[in-house]
């Protein structure tokens, strides 16, 4: 059984975002990048599962520019076994992401494909979705435990209010959650040893893939800055603020 993990280069999540000038995009300059923290929670698993003996061979793939490989190289060095960059100017939109990787699945045949729940950059938790109605096939989002029953994976996902268990055929397309497992760090004899494991190169055009964009950004703009709290005496003067100045009573 074969596993795709597809992992996004994103900011990184400690980093205090900037919007540039034109308010068209983020500030990328001399700024830290690293994966999709629930894409390294996707990497873990599929390293687990292959541990466990039920998985033969672990793939991951980044889309992007050609820093996109140090990301990949990341997942290596975790223990995935090879690497596929799909190197594109920029990410692009999760509908162009997700024909993208379902044409890797067809070149592959892989059985099933662990995506990140959301990429925390764009927060579209749209790519996983949209890649199993292109191969029409099941899906399992939010997973946070994968097992697997014969033929079966079993994949208790986290709803509203608790936890919900199906049972999905293969191929299937299955999306992290957060409580899925603790992704290890990459020891150094892992990092040396990634530097030789390979990764194929693809362009979008090997791929026949048309990368017109449907979205158009208008607009990204910082959330308004905090307004600055005050203190009250009494619960009459909270009462009469709430009233008077915040007019929510
Ligand atoms: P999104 O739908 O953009 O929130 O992304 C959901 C998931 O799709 C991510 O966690 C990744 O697993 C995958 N994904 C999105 N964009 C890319 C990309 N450029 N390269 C590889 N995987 C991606």
């Amino acid at each position: 059984m074969k596993v795709l993990v597809p992992v996004k280069r994103v900011v990184d999540y400690n980093v205090k975002i900037r919007v540039d000038s034109q308010s068209q995009s983020i500030d990328l300059t001399n700024i830290k990048m690293s994966m999709n923290p629930f894409d390294e929670i996707a990497v873990e698993e599929a390293i687990r599962l292959k541990e466990s003996g039920q998985v033969e061979e672990i793939i991951a793939l980044s889309i992007g520019p050609s820093q996109c490989q140090e990301t990949i190289r990341n997942a290596l060095a975790m223990g995935m076994d090879r690497g596929i960059h799909i190197e594109t100017e920029h990410s692009p939109e999760p509908l162009i992401v997700a024909k993208l990787i379902n044409e890797i699945v067809k070149k592959e045949e892989a059985d099933i494909v662990i995506l990140g729940k959301q990429a925390i950059d764009d927060d579209c938790s749209q790519t996983g979705q949209m890649l199993s109605a292109l191969m029409k096939c099941s899906l399992a989002t939010f997973a946070s435990n994968i097992t697997f029953d014969d033929d079966r994976v079993i994949v208790t996902r986290e709803i509203d209010g608790g936890l919900q268990t199906i049972k999905l055929q293969k191929p299937t397309v299955i999306t992290t959650d957060l409580r899925l497992n603790e992704p290890r760090y990459a020891s150094l004899p892992n990092i040396m040893k990634a530097k030789k494991k390979i990764i194929d190169k693809y362009l979008p055009d090997d791929l026949n893939i048309d990368m017109t964009p449907k979205l158009d950004v208008i607009k990204i703009e910082e959330p308004p800055k905090r307004q600055g709290g005050g203190k009250v005496e009494t619960i009459i003067e909270l009462v009469e603020k709430l009233k008077n100045e915040a007019g929510v009573i």
